[in-house]
């Protein structure tokens, strides 16, 4: 399995219940065996609010994260309850660069669902190790805006998926 040296920080913005932190750090342990820690929490990004869509700019939040330094973690994943958007869609559930380092997903129109949480989770993890949208049925790569679509994936990767990423994980 990966994981030389690999470690996934999961950094609570604002006030998340430790519960919903300890259901994606174990998610991510039972599916990719990834070690995961919980940070201290950042406080709520003002900075990123817009106050015409009440929303939060989750690009914002992100190039804030990509500025601070985690030196003992490869990726971080943001984790806040607060409704997000990036400038093409209305909203997001969650959002990642490519390959980048951090990515933020929101619990807002998760309906306190754990395995919702777990799957939007994965899903931007997948895009930080620079997995692209999947066609595969179920795949939790697969592309969702809502959680109907979300409902329908699988909180795992297809085979196809899990191999790229266990290949990546180990380089
Ligand atoms: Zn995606
Ligand atoms: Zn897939």
């Amino acid at each position: 399995m990966p994981s030389n040296g690999f470690s996934l920080g999961i950094q609570p913005i604002g006030e998340i219940d430790n519960f919903f932190l300890k259901v994606i750090t174990g998610s991510f342990l039972g599916e990719l065996s990834i070690k995961t820690f919980i940070l201290p929490p950042l406080k709520s990004p003002e900075y990123a609010f817009n106050k015409r869509k009440i929303q939060y700019d989750a690009g914002l939040i992100i190039n804030r994260m990509e500025k601070m330094k985690f030196p003992e973690y490869t990726k971080i994943i943001g984790i806040i309850d607060a409704d997000l958007f990036i400038p093409v869609f209305s909203y997001v559930l969650g959002e990642a660069r490519m390959k980048g380092r951090c990515a933020i997903i929101s619990l807002f129109r998760l309906e306190n669902n754990p395995e919702r949480m777990a799957k939007v989770a994965l899903h931007e993890f997948g895009h930080l190790m620079n997995l692209k949208h999947c066609q595969e049925k179920g795949c939790v790569m697969k592309f969702s805006n809502n959680v109907e679509q979300l409902d329908s994936n699988f909180s795992f990767f297809c085979e196809y998926c899990i191999d790229q990423l266990n290949y990546l994980l180990k380089k």
